[in-house]
């Protein structure tokens, strides 16, 4: 593949060029990992960003719903959305495109919209470290927004938030006690809760919730990377397209002021860092991979269940052994 070539192609916002850079970044191959490790250095050099806004919530909660409604608002703001998918089942496997697309119908067909479907692999920790690359591909190819979905299951939430700016807790009206389902850990990660379905029957309901929201965000310890009244607590309704736009000025407020304070670049920092060591870590577990490496951990283990040597030295050993 003529890198320079993709690239240049990627710059020039083509959308074909970006789902074959995409499907390069996903792949598991080595040769395809040194040419997506050259695409991404070069791209990024690009100077564009995004707002890469993580969104998370159970299934059924209206997160497909509200990516439409969102993404067709930010569109007719004159804004380029990108939506990805990590998707820790990776369940919606053989018809997964379909799938996706199906799902938000509309915002398939808008010209300045792309949806790319979450990659079929198992391993959350390996989706997530392409779908990072995948942003930065669509951040190279100019767009303005992505939205990076995922199914909440907990770890999930961890890695998204990891890739993005901010990051969203959708959730869903529900009684009182309801506030014990959403676990501590996600509520600290989250900038924004929205809590959906804000319509009909069921607004009173969604007030209440978004109170009791609202109330619990108020607890937890301040952080430095929030102005004041973030992390906040709000209301919308996916299907009648209500509360989105107010949804957005408060997302360009929050990150307006992390630009001006430093904290945007500063969490994207930490971000690159955090992913750095993934990526040695997993490069490292990797090596260990190799039918060599695997005979030198088996004959060494060997050795450690028989009482001829102890774990640390053994270990020792087969460090010596690897880097041999
Ligand atoms: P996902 O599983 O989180 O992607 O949820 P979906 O977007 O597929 O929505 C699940 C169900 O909730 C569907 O039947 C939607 O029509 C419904 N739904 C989504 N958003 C809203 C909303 O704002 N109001 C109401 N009343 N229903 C909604």
């Amino acid at each position: 593949m003529n890198i320079p070539e993709l690239s240049s192609k990627i710059l020039n916002g083509d959308r074909r060029a970006l789902a074959r850079a995409i499907t390069l970044v996903e792949s598991a191959r080595p040769d395809h990992r040194a040419q997506a490790g050259e695409l991404i250095e070069t791209l990024k050099d690009s100077g564009r960003q995004a707002i890469r806004i993580g969104l998370s919530g159970t299934p059924g909660v209206g997160k497909s719903t509200f990516i439409e409604s969102f993404g067709m608002m930010l569109t007719s703001l004159d804004l380029r959305v990108a939506v990805l998918a990590v998707d820790p089942s990776s369940s919606r496997s053989g018809g997964s495109i379909l799938g996706d697309k199906t799902r938000m119908d509309r915002l398939s067909r808008e010209p300045n919209a792309y949806i790319r479907p979450s990659p079929s692999q198992s391993h959350l920790g390996g989706v997530a470290r392409r779908t990072r690359e995948a942003v930065s591909l669509c951040e190279a190819a100019g767009f303005d927004v992505i939205l990076i979905e995922t199914v909440g299951v907990g770890q999930s939430e961890t890695v998204v938030a990891e890739i993005s700016d901010l990051f969203v807790l959708l959730l869903a009206p529900a009684g009182g006690d309801e506030l014990q389902g959403v676990k501590r850990g996600i509520m600290e990660m989250a900038d924004i809760i929205l809590v959906n379905k804000a319509d009909g029957d069921l607004k009173p309901a969604a007030t209440r919730t978004c109170s009791d929201y609202a109330g619990a965000l108020r607890l937890l310890r301040k952080r430095p990377q929030d102005p004041e009244d973030f992390p906040k607590a709000m209301m919308v309704s996916a299907l009648e397209e209500q509360g989105l736009k107010t949804v957005w000025d408060e997302m360009t407020t929050l990150t307006d002021w992390r630009h001006e304070t430093g904290h945007f670049g500063g969490r994207r920092a930490q971000q690159a860092r955090y992913w750095f060591e993934e990526e040695v870590r997993h490069s490292l577990l990797a090596l260990l991979q190799t039918p060599e490496a695997k005979d030198i951990l088996l004959t060494a283990s060997d050795k450690v269940t028989k009482g001829l040597k102890t774990p640390t030295v053994a270990a020792q050993d087969v460090l010596r052994e690897l880097q041999g």
